[in-house]
């Protein structure tokens, strides 16, 4: 196996122990790609982040293709490979079902512009996608749409996906996402949010287009 592959593999289980270990996600459910050449590199399904082997990253092939003698890849394999093939500014996504996301994706609401670290998902609020069946090719293509333009998006009745150009950048913004659910979450019990003003988001949305390329932005 070409050394930049097997890599790539190991970064891929980095990324979900580290969800698992920073409490963005439990069991089996979160799932990671990211774009090798013109195929996909994927987690399997049903396996625990503490049982993942590099071994068990599942290449999808371009023509969608994955080897029939190996573990089969996430059931959302469908949204990764829709988003990875029609984004070419994205190498990685992240997937998964952090807590204080989903409980706004399960209200049905979308996060607005309540605080200024919102622009990290690449607009004035983190989108909802609609909701469908998991692994259905429906939700591929709600997802997608959801995210154009954007890095991030809540899933309606499901959890949150986050990307990046590249596996540590996705995994921040998953991690910054479910802070901003979780403070929008608390402003909820309190009244609600100030919101910040359309002209203050798009200020914001150029600093970060300027300053915040390498890092979270956390500033
Ligand atoms: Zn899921």
């Amino acid at each position: 196996m070409d050394p930049r592959e097997a890599a790539l593999r190991e970064e891929i289980v980095r990324v979900m122990l580290a969800m698992d270990s920073r409490g963005l996600n439990r069991g089996a459910s979160g799932n990671v790609s990211a774009r090798w050449g013109e195929a996909v590199l994927i987690t399997p399904t049903g396996v625990p982040p503490a049982d993942l082997d590099p071994s068990q990253i599942v290449r999808i092939g371009a023509d969608g293709c994955w080897p029939a003698d190996g573990p089969r890849p996430s059931s959302e394999w469908r949204m990764h490979e829709g988003i990875l093939g029609g984004r070419p500014d994205v190498n990685a996504v992240v997937h998964c079902h952090s807590r204080h996301a989903t409980i706004l994706a399960c209200a049905g609401r979308e996060i607005p512009s309540m605080h200024y670290m919102v622009a990290i998902a690449g607009g004035s609020s983190i989108p909802l996608a609609p909701y469908a069946t998991f692994g259905s090719s429906e939700l591929a293509d709600g997802v997608v749409e959801t995210l154009a333009g954007r890095n991030a998006a809540l899933m309606a009745n499901h959890g949150q996906i986050a990307l990046g150009p590249t596996l540590s950048r996705a995994l921040a913004i998953a991690e910054e996402v479910e802070e901003q659910a979780a403070v929008y979450w608390g402003t909820l019990a309190i009244g609600g949010p100030k919101l910040l003003s359309a002209e203050e988001m798009t200020r914001v949305l150029e600093l970060f287009r300027t300053y915040g390329q390498q890092a979270p932005g956390k500033t």
